[in-house]
């Protein structure tokens, strides 16, 4: 049993407001955020840190109005426990079959929580990590069994060293496990991290936790060579990590060995692997959009995709140069996708015409 402490405090706090879903550049940690391939200034990310406070003093309000405690801040400052509550940011949604999912900034992170196993898919940051394990622990005291990592990605997998001595074993496809590793080195070392120590290549890796099946499906390269569907076969979730914007421009890797055309193909097999009652956690999605989906979501993303590739070939043809391109906020044919649509364009470009 999964518990929810906004129903525990009867106070509804406006956990939307924060539900960050920001991607952030392969090789950094920096706190300059990409969004959609546009750096974020740092006058920006002020607003990013300015947003929590002020949600959290509406909370604080809100507490005192539906209490009518005098000295709240008192109250708060003797109760560590209680600070805790109102100065938390994230979110712990159950979806299904104690699935759910916990959103806070960075790729969404996946997690079962049973008293037969436990997983954790992708991990964000290392506070963000630390939020959830906390939330885990008051729930139970086994390990973890499965931490897996989506793709390499510092959004999905920077929160992995917080499972240092908590997770069993930690999976993902081998091509993730090598730029975790590569990231890592040119970071100048491996002592933060925590990389995978089961890796597979192709098609299936399958293993049962408890009552539930984890199965990670590769289809090959996509948003990079090593993105993994992953498949809660019992609960039939799968998180389709950054494989899925939901209506929003992807950040497509190419360093990481991106690949538009075999994204489509990639969409197209997560398609016939899975069924209409196939509920899907992405990584992201645009402002105003859920995310979690359904089935017709992927076909929806592969015809973005297509249409990028129809927008680049008919624009050279016109005699459009890459940068006017690139320039583009939507693409003709998907215009749910919004945002800076550079990324995506750059790469199809060089996949169609080469680097020149
Ligand atoms: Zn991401
Ligand atoms: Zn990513």
């Amino acid at each position: 049993m999964i518990i929810n402490r906004q129903k525990i405090l009867f106070i509804p706090f406006p956990f939307s407001a924060l539900n960050y879903q920001k991607e952030v550049a392969p090789t950094s940690f920096t706190p300059f955020n990409y969004t959609n391939g546009i750096y974020k200034p740092p006058l920006l990310l002020i607003l990013d840190i300015v947003k929590p406070v002020q949600v959290n003093m509406y909370n604080r309000r809100y507490f005192i109005k539906t209490t009518g405690a005098a000295g709240i801040s008192s109250i708060l400052a003797g109760q560590p426990l209680l600070r805790a509550m109102f100065q938390d940011k994230y979110k712990m949604k159950p979806l299904r079959n104690n699935v759910g999912i916990f959103t806070e900034r960075g790729g969404t992170i996946a997690w079962l929580i049973s008293e037969t196993g436990l997983v954790v898919v992708d991990s964000q940051f290392p506070d963000q990590a630390n939020h959830l394990l906390d939330e885990m622990k008051k729930q139970s005291d086994r390990k973890i069994d499965l931490l897996i990592n989506t793709h390499h990605h510092g959004d999905h997998s920077g929160g992995n060293i917080a499972f240092k001595g908590f997770a069993k074993k930690v999976v993902a496809h081998e091509n993730s496990y090598a730029h975790q590793k590569r990231v890592a080195e040119e970071r100048g070392g491996l002592e933060g991290q925590l990389l995978p120590d089961t890796t597979y290549k192709t098609g299936v890796w399958r293993e049962k936790v408890g009552e539930e099946v984890m199965a990670l499906h590769y289809f090959g390269p996509a948003h990079t060579n090593g993105d993994s569907f992953v498949h809660f076969e019992n609960a039939n979730i799968v998180h389709t990590g950054d494989l899925l914007f939901n209506r929003r421009a992807p950040f497509v890797d190419k360093t990481a060995g991106a690949n538009i055309s075999n994204w489509q193909e990639v969409m197209e097999k997560g398609y016939e692997t899975f069924d209409d009652d196939t509920l899907f956690v992405f990584g992201h999605s645009g402002n105003g959009y859920e995310i979690t989906g359904k089935r017709a979501d992927l076909k929806a993303f592969q015809n973005y995709l297509r249409k990028v590739i129809e927008f680049v070939k008919k624009g050279k043809a016109r005699g459009k140069t890459l940068e006017d391109l690139a320039s583009a906020t939507e693409i003709p044919g998907a215009p749910e996708w919004k945002g800076g649509q550079s990324r995506p364009v750059n790469a199809a470009w060089v996949e169609l015409f080469g680097e020149g």
